[in-house]
């Protein structure tokens, strides 16, 4: 009997161990320092892809006419993004020679391969109603691809969030700002927390703490090998990284 409940505690300690250690990679904006990408291009979903990374992070605007596109940056030539046309932000070219990639087009390439999660960032939008228009028009987007469960969410406004957890309540939804803890993104039905890495080293204990409400943790924009192997050591769901290649190799070496 004794041999039994060791060998059924010495399972469930390697179960816990395999659980615990199992970091993803996210490619932040894509794997964009890969040859031929850029942020937030088809080419650096590709780059995320070819190297089997877990998750490969994007952010997207909505243009005045309902097109979802890839972008970072809040403004392009001193304009809001979402102050333009689709027809407008076809035409610019990314410095890998694409066009800025509409949302539909990077689906299309996500879906067919089932290893790289879209991490889809929904960027806030300064009116709160095209900031729900770009929420509703990604979600349905994804549930007509059949992604639904092949893709997150994350975003630094909560409206944003809220709405997705209100209008997807499978979807899987964490926040980026750092200023709300653990349970009370729990208690608004957030599935994780996607927070700085200054965030995550000032508040040690969150890991433990969002472990406990179940709660996914992945950590912004890690690209320092210091940062990794603390983090590693802490065992976040994800990392965010410009630098995936040596983030898979440290957890390699950390196995
Ligand atoms: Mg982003």
């Amino acid at each position: 009997m004794k041999k039994i409940v060791c060998m059924v505690l010495s399972l469930c300690c390697a179960a816990g161990v395999v659980a615990q250690s199992k970091t993803g990679v996210v490619a932040h904006r894509g794997y964009w320092k890969a040859e031929g990408a850029a942020q937030n291009s088809i080419a650096s979903l590709k780059s995320a892809i070819a190297i089997g990374a877990e998750g490969s992070e994007l952010d997207v605007y909505i243009s005045t006419d309902d097109v979802v596109f890839l972008f970072h940056d809040a403004t392009l030539h001193g304009k809001r993004m979402e102050t333009y046309s689709s027809q407008e932000l076809q035409a610019v070219k990314l410095s890998n020679g694409e066009s800025i990639p509409t949302f539909e087009s990077y689906l299309a390439v996500a879906k067919q391969q089932k290893k790289t999660k879209p991490i889809i960032e929904i960027k806030s939008h300064q009116n709160k109603d095209r900031e729900n228009a770009v929420v509703d028009a990604v979600l349905a987007m994804v549930h007509k691809a059949k992604m639904d469960k092949r893709v997150e969410y994350i975003s630094f406004s909560q409206n944003a969030c809220e709405r997705i957890i209100a209008k997807a309540p499978k979807a899987k939804v964490a926040y980026l700002s750092g200023d709300l803890t653990p349970q009370e993104l729990a208690d608004k039905g957030y599935t994780g927390l996607d927070y700085h890495i200054g965030t995550m080293r000032a508040h040690e204990d969150w890991f433990e703490q969002a472990r406990q409400l179940g709660l996914e943790v992945n950590v912004w924009t890690v690209d320092q090998e210091e940062d990794m192997k603390w983090l590693l050591e802490r065992h976040p769901r994800y990392i965010t990284t410009d630098e995936p290649e040596m983030l898979q190799r440290l957890i390699r070496e950390a196995r």
